[in-house]
């Protein structure tokens, strides 16, 4: 909301002056003083006066009147009335569609001039008519966005899930779909009022808009032009205040699309105490590629500050894996986003470090940071075929991600390619390096993303579950890859996984999540040989082995709106105490990390 007040305060600046015109005890800005022409300022006149001797600030405030009115009025009526089409048009489809974007494609044929001559020869001039011009003029625009975005939206699952709760379609269309597009409307509304507002001028300065003697600032711009070489000024106040008005009304539109989506609200600044205190950070472990330590992810939203992630700590050494496991909302993916800096914009790192060869991955700037993106640190994706570009060919993209920190000639990089993808286990890397991405299968796809993340031999690969978009005798094969990949670099390799199955194949050591906190960390030998927290207990349980079913765990992860007072995994613990009810601390155990007041005791009886 902060982000409102400047823009907000521009424009209520701007609209209550120009409202507040006949209070301000201003000369009358038609009284004509020809004695006085152009001359400059002077007591009662502060900007002078005009080439007709008129009082130039007091124009300037009533002129404001009369432009703004024009480009507030048609820039809100386009906006309801467009919106209005688009969405019913998107929704509905069909002829409501065919009649809303199609006339709209008729209007657009008009050129701008020959629209409002049209209008101004059939109405006459004056703001009324130029204000059904201009909203005329930007119609199309709004009906296109609203229609495009609709179109867009109705295929999402969030109103495909309103929609299966039999919710009225006025109220989807109101509560759902609308709020989803308001940023690209407002967008558009914010372009339509600052290009009224330079359209009122010039179709007032061409003597189609605002009848003289009635000030405006497009009015003043056209007098001023006559007396450019006496009195150059005249043309600068009617230009100044256009071009701060139009500045304050983009700005004002992009805060109001920012506050409006709760996405890209920002997230709580660092607490004092690291800003200030840098030196009281934990130190990196001695041995550790990559030390994580007490990382917390606040994200603001409209219903308060979340922490999907809170003091997780974690460390992997060259040549090690280590497995980060966990049910979906325990915080994984955003732990190695915050690696990455890849968090979305609303997410910020509060608190912790994470350092990675001597530096603190989550203090870096932006350019440092894509500086190691790429090269030192890597990340595989889940899903391949959304990761690679489909317009570009798989040997381009390779060689892309080799030249981009690399001075490699174009040839060279495309060479290095063809072996990446060879080394990666594609067949016929020649050909399939000129292929592109949908000509290949899913397990193919995600080598690519293989070769290119080891394109610039990082010290450090986190691959976010890589194997599962694929079916298991690929996800083996991927597996194995990496496994080798790793003998051959020493790299280290953060594996991030809900497949405990991939995690005794594949790893060193465990850390498991849930609900954004590290909950048990060992060997794996160690903990699936023993596990210590009930969760870990639970997943392991829920593998299926042979041709058993396996034993789902009752319940889902809490959002991190709704965290339990104490053990977060209380109320799916068949465990749960009264001691469970105070907030549980991670705990060294023989070696072994756990966040379990009953630890000790259900260990002896198992
Ligand atoms: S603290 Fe209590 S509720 Fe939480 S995992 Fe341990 S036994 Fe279960």
């Amino acid at each position: 909301m902060r982000r409102l007040w400047l823009p907000g305060g521009l424009v209520l600046l701007v609209v209550l002056v120009a409202l507040a015109a006949p209070l301000l005890g201003l000369p009358d800005p038609i009284r004509q003083d020809v004695a006085r022409r152009l001359a400059g300022p002077m007591p009662g006149s502060p900007l002078g006066r005009d080439e007709f001797g008129r009082d130039v600030l007091s124009r300037l405030v009533w002129g404001a009147r009369a432009s703004l009115t024009v480009a507030f009025a048609s820039a809100a009526i386009a906006c309801v009335v467009g919106t209005l089409l688009g969405l019913l048009g998107g929704w509905f489809r069909g002829l409501g569609e065919f009649f809303a974007v199609r006339s709209m494609d008729v209007l657009l044929c008009f050129p701008p001039v020959l629209l409002a001559l049209l209008v101004v020869t059939l109405l006459g001039p004056g703001s009324g008519t130029l204000i059904l011009v201009l909203a005329a003029l930007y119609l199309p625009g709004f009906v296109r966005v609203t229609w495009a975005e609709v179109l867009s939206a109705r295929s999402h699952d969030y109103v495909e899930a309103v929609r299966a709760l039999g919710a009225p379609t006025h109220r989807i269309l109101l509560r759902t779909v609308l709020p989803n597009i308001a940023g690209p409307v407002l967008v558009q509304l914010s372009l339509a009022v600052a290009s009224a507002v330079v359209l009122e001028s010039g179709l007032s300065f061409l003597g189609l808009g605002v009848v003289p003697p009635e000030p405006s600032w497009g009015l003043m711009i056209r007098g001023a032009r006559g007396t450019m070489a006496q009195a150059p000024l005249l043309l600068l106040w009617p230009c100044l205040a256009l071009s701060l008005t139009i500045l304050a009304m983009n700005l004002l539109c992009d805060a109001l699309r920012d506050a409006a989506d709760p996405r890209t609200a920002p997230a709580a600044p660092p607490r004092w105490v690291d800003r200030l205190l840098p030196g009281l950070l934990p130190p990196p472990r001695a041995d550790a590629v990559l030390s994580m330590q007490g990382l917390t992810i606040e994200i603001v939203t409209p219903r308060g500050t979340i922490r999907p992630v809170e003091d997780v700590s974690l460390s992997v050494r060259a040549g090690e894996t280590l497995a980060v496991v966990g049910e979906s909302g325990s915080g994984k993916s955003l732990t190695a986003l915050a690696a990455m800096g890849l968090l979305p914009p609303a997410a910020r790192p509060v608190a912790g470090a994470a350092w990675f060869q001597g530096r603190d991955l989550l203090r870096l700037e932006e350019a440092e940071h894509r500086r190691l993106r790429g090269s030192a640190i890597a990340m595989v994706f889940q899903d391949p075929m959304s990761s690679l570009n489909p317009v570009h060919r798989i040997g381009d993209q390779v060689a892309e991600a080799i030249r981009a920190h690399q001075p490699l000639s174009a040839r060279a990089a495309r060479a290095r390619a063809v072996d990446l993808l060879r080394r990666t286990g594609i067949a016929d890397p020649d050909r399939r390096a000129r292929a592109f991405p949908h000509e290949l299968s899913g397990g193919m796809r995600q080598r690519v993303m293989i070769a290119m993340a080891i394109a610039n031999r990082p010290a450090l690969l986190i691959a976010d579950e890589p194997t599962t978009a694929l079916d298991v005798t690929v996800q083996a094969q991927i597996l194995d890859l990496l496994a080798g990949l790793q003998r051959e670099t020493g790299m280290a390799l953060v594996f991030i996984t809900h497949n405990l199955g991939v995690v005794a194949e594949i790893a060193d050591r465990v850390t498991v999540l849930y609900a954004g906190q590290v909950v048990e960390e060992g060997t794996v030998a160690e903990v699936f040989g023993a596990p210590l927290h009930p969760y870990t207990a639970a997943l392991l349980a829920a593998v299926p082995e042979g041709d058993g079913m396996a034993a789902g765990i009752p319940g889902t992860v809490p959002p991190p709106q709704d965290l339990p007072p104490g053990c977060r995994f209380a109320p799916r613990c068949p465990h749960a105490a009264p001691a469970c009810d105070a907030p549980q601390l991670l705990a060294e155990r023989a070696g072994r990390a756990v966040r379990c007041t009953r630890a000790d005791e259900l260990a002896l009886a198992a």
